[in-house]
């Protein structure tokens, strides 16, 4: 896909990623929108997300990420990156109503939609996808550090096994550009505040084995919530440390939504297909790491998934 091509004589151009969005949703957003305002100097070019952690402050164009969503917006070309449309939130109705919809992504349980499709289940990151949509010789520092901060959160700073010889070198062609590389790994993906680091420790304290230790699971109620005022992106890297713990094949983390509702994340280090599992209950996500919503109690919610994770472990 070209993308000068896919966007010649449009005006109007709008970018959005999934709800509650994380480094590679933000980073994809940034680099495309830098990218194109470069491309298409006459277009206006206007990125919308939910209210993006802070963390991602530095990259350029963070502060004029539109989070109001208003109303009654119309877009020549729409751009739909890291997610599903049905995940976009408040920019779902932008990206059904515009003249051309593209989707950029790389979720395995990504069917494509809109206009133009490139949705790459191989590749580590959007923002992986995306590097290769672009001219490199129209890239800037900018454009690399957005793009770079998309790759070492899907990554896992380059650990996970989604990680490639060829995401290595266009993460070395980035960092020529010459950013504190070093200080960004350190700002989005280690550092915790205080609060995340005392919710982090209540929940491995509080959480339970399953399937004979190789299931773990550990959840964070409204009350918990509550007390800590903690928010969804305050519980980054508590499943990640949840599958950390020898012996255990899937991991599950969950903070609760409703009376009856839990948002569920899950991770497994080899056996367990977790795309295939949350898929089942309306999510999705990669096989490695992957997530949905759902009702009932936490028992329920917890037998439920047991059966599928033990399902793939036989
Ligand atoms: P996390 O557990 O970090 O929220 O998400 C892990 C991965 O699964 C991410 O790539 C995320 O986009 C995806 N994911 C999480 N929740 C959902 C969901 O409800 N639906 C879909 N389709 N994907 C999800
Ligand atoms: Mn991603």
């Amino acid at each position: 896909m070209d993308l000068l091509q896919e966007c010649a004589g449009a005006e109007r151009i709008g970018i959005s990623g999934h709800i509650r969005p994380d480094g590679d949703c933000v980073g994809s957003c940034l680099a495309l929108s830098l990218y194109l305002a470069k491309i298409l100097p006459d277009a206006s070019v206007r990125v919308f997300l939910e209210t993006p952690p802070d963390i991602f402050g530095d990259l350029k164009g963070f502060e004029d990420i539109d989070s109001s969503f208003p109303p009654g917006e119309a877009f020549d070309v729409f751009f739909a990156m890291d997610t599903v449309p049905e995940r976009m939130g408040g920019a779902e109705e932008y990206f059904l109503g515009a003249g051309r919809k593209i989707n950029i992504d790389h979720h395995v349980s990504n069917r494509g939609s809109g206009d133009v499709s490139i949705v790459k289940p191989g590749v580590g990151s959007t923002c992986e996808v995306l590097f290769d949509l672009m001219d490199r010789n129209l890239m800037d520092r900018d454009i690399a550090m957005a793009l770079y901060v998309g790759m070492i959160h899907d990554t896992g700073v380059f650990q996970y096994s989604n990680t490639t010889p060829a995401t290595l070198e266009k993460a070395a062609f980035l960092i020529s550009f010459g950013f504190d590389f070093a200080r960004i790994i350190e700002e989005t993906f280690y550092q915790r505040t205080y609060l995340q680091s005392q919710i982090m420790g209540r929940a491995l304290m509080e959480s339970v084995r399953f399937l004979d230790g190789r299931g773990i699971v550990s959840v964070v109620n409204k009350k918990t919530m509550e007390f800590y005022g903690a928010e969804s992106q305050d519980f980054d890297g508590i499943v990640n440390q949840l599958r950390n713990i020898k012996g255990v094949d899937c991991a599950v983390f969950m903070y609760q939504t409703g009376p009856q509702e839990y948002k569920v994340s899950l991770r497994s280090t080899e056996r367990v297909d977790v795309a295939r599992v949350a898929s089942y209950f309306g999510g999705g996500g990669h096989v490695r790491a992957a997530g949905c919503t759902m009702q009932g109690t936490f028992h329920d919610c917890v037998n439920n998934l047991s059966l599928h994770i033990e399902e793939q472990l036989c």
